[in-house]
């Protein structure tokens, strides 16, 4: 199959290929490769729901033909699938809802990728906790090697804890303890301070910067319009916004676009 440009965006994806898919799954679970995308938002200002990033995205899932997405972090789940399902289709990429499965466990276990979306972060975890999702997640993107995306809540799923995440507890977890699928927290939807505001409450940074008083835990502050690749021991950040790095000790640091592999050191 040649190249498709459906709906303006361009793929190169080639024809769905069980053994060419098996083959890679193998060895990157031969080689414990963990691959994921961490999206800092879905949506950013001037363009539409996952836009911005959706080269990104058909790069990360090639060769992967369909995806399970998982739409817990909203109280909606058809609209929230059908959104998704329309954002994706351009690059050739069709999903599976895990609220309509029949089994949620035994739909990650066969799932070839899993894409868990934003919304609240509280909402999402008590319910991959509820239906004892956490483990097959767990097992899918570390021992199975399938690639793992994740915008805003979803993100904040694949750090250690959802200790930095911006939202209300609008219900309890039985822990804030997440997915652990990398050494360091993620704030999605970072923003600076504005120098000229009147506000008296917190600051991202402050809010940031209390979290380093009680945690050692490096935090990337992801601006909406950035994301992180990574691929075993390799982690790029995309986009255009960069992003900024908060650890315990030193001031925040500026990051642009490009080679934060040591970030998983
Ligand atoms: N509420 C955000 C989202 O859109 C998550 C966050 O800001 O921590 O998923």
């Amino acid at each position: 199959m040649g190249r498709t440009d459906v709906g303006g965006v361009s793929s190169d994806r080639p024809p769905v290929n069980n053994l060419q898919t098996r083959h890679l799954k193998i060895l990157r679970a031969c080689l414990g490769m963990r691959k994921l995308l961490l999206i800092s938002s879905s949506r950013v200002h001037g363009s539409g729901f996952l836009e911005h990033c959706l080269v990104a995205i058909d790069e990360h899932l090639q060769p992967v033909e369909r995806i399970l997405f998982v739409p817990y972090a909203l109280a909606e789940h058809d609209q929230y699938a059908e959104l998704v399902a329309t954002a994706l289709h351009p690059i050739g990429v069709a999903i599976d809802s895990i609220h309509v499965a029949e089994n949620p466990v035994t739909a990650v276990k066969q799932a070839q990728a899993i894409f868990i979306g934003g919304g609240n972060s509280f909402r999402l975890l008590k319910t991959l906790y509820e239906l004892e999702l956490i483990e097959p997640i767990r097992e899918a993107v570390q021992s199975r090697g399938i690639p793992y995306m994740g915008s805003s809540a979803g993100t904040n799923m694949a750090c250690p804890t959802i200790r930095t995440t911006n939202d209300m507890p609008i219900v309890e977890p039985p822990s804030f303890e997440a997915l652990d699928l990398i050494p360091f927290q993620i704030n999605p939807h970072f923003v600076d301070a504005n120098p000229n505001s009147t506000h008296k409450g917190e600051t991202r940074e402050h809010r940031l910067a209390e979290y380093l008083e009680e945690n050692q835990t490096p935090v990337a502050g992801l601006r909406e319009g950035s994301w992180l690749k990574l691929e075993g021991d390799s982690c790029i950040l995309g986009g255009k916004t960069g992003m900024k790095l908060f650890r315990r000790g030193t001031p925040p640091e500026e990051v642009a676009a490009g080679d934060v592999s040591y970030l998983l050191s």
